[in-house]
């Protein structure tokens, strides 16, 4: 039995894990995936005192940090299901089949960009496909760029990007934008920004290298159009990896877990950090920063009962 099990191997659940195991209580850590989305990230240029660094280094940095204490990793392994039995124990059903207990459960479970799914997206991704403004939007400065997705975040994204990129086009597949009047008359009045809506993104196009232009289709219309591009950021929904945990705790309307100022959640001695939460941006020093910050509360949870 452990007193604290992370579920996840992000950055959020490695901090975790790294606070929990310095408190000298059994700690492990069940990861589907160590690294989480840092796996799948080229550059990163702002995780705060390393000036540019890749994914895949950091996550080794990450698992190295990690395994310098006595932390059971328990990697390529997919959490099922979550309960708490009669004492408050929770048990945590793997799909191996095997159950784990523990006092203590910190959920860093992260998300995941919802795609396109169209021609061209997964082969030009990180190399002008992006999903991160804040991560992605410099290295468009002075380039055209499209922003598809009309919502909140999608409008967000292109008014943060005009400042940044010679042009940006938003697409908008119905037809009107879903984001809050206040953004919208903050896109409309920037100079450099065009909206198209009722367009529906059908491939993404590339030089073989690095991405061209996209094309979409007029829905109204039918006809299909082409757009030069350097950069194309997509914005049509951040997923929360939740969908085991339907039932069992307190979710928003997004699916994100639902957390206090310390990561607790409705499940007493259950804990959550990172973007699975409804923390409201999902960035890497952020996620670290929640993982720490849930594990200090779940320790003070395990001291208090
Ligand atoms: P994640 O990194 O998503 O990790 C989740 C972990 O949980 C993984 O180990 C996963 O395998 C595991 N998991 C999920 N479900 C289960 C389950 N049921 N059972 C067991 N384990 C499970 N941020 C920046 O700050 N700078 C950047 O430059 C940057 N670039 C990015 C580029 C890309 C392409 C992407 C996708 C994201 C980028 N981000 C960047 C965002 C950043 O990666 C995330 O904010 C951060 O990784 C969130 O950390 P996390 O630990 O909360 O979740």
């Amino acid at each position: 039995q452990f007193d604290l099990l992370v579920i996840g191997g992000g950055p959020a659940g490695a901090a975790a894990a790294v606070y929990a195991a310095r408190k000298g209580i059994r700690t492990g850590v069940v990861a589907e995936r160590f690294g989480g989305q840092v796996l799948d990230t080229m550059s990163i240029e702002n995780f705060i005192s390393v000036q540019e660094t890749e994914g895949p280094k950091l996550v080794t940095a990450l698992e190295q940090h990690v395994k310098q204490y006595d932390v059971d990793i328990m990697n390529l392994q997919r959490a099922e299901s979550l309960s708490l039995d009669e004492n408050g124990i929770s048990q945590i059903r793997l799909a191996s089949g095997a159950t784990l207990k523990s006092k203590s459960v910190i959920i860093a479970t992260g998300a995941r960009w919802r795609e396109m799914n169209v021609p061209g997206e997964k082969e030009y991704r990180g190399r002008g496909v992006a999903y991160c403004p804040h991560c992605d939007g410099p290295l468009f400065k002075g380039k055209r760029i499209a922003v598809v997705g009309g919502g909140n975040s999608g409008v967000e994204a292109a008014i943060d990007l005009a400042g940044i990129v010679e042009h940006v086009t938003l697409l908008e597949f119905g037809a009107e934008l879903r984001a809050d009047a206040v953004l919208q008359k903050k896109l409309y009045s920037l100079p450099n920004v065009v909206v198209i809506k009722q367009a529906q993104t059908t491939s993404v196009l590339g030089d073989g290298q690095k991405v061209s232009g996209l094309q979409y289709t007029d829905r109204q219309t039918g006809e299909s159009h082409q757009v030069d591009l350097a950069g194309i950021f997509v914005q049509i929904g951040l997923l929360p990896n939740t969908d085991w945990l339907k039932g069992t705790l307190d979710l928003s309307k997004h699916g994100e877990i639902e957390v206090d100022n310390r990561g607790q959640t409705s499940l007493a001695g259950v804990f959550a950090a990172g973007d699975v939460t409804t923390v409201p941006f999902k960035q890497i020093v952020i996620a670290m920063g929640d993982g720490a910050k849930a594990s200090l509360g779940a320790f003070d949870h395990l001291m208090r009962s």
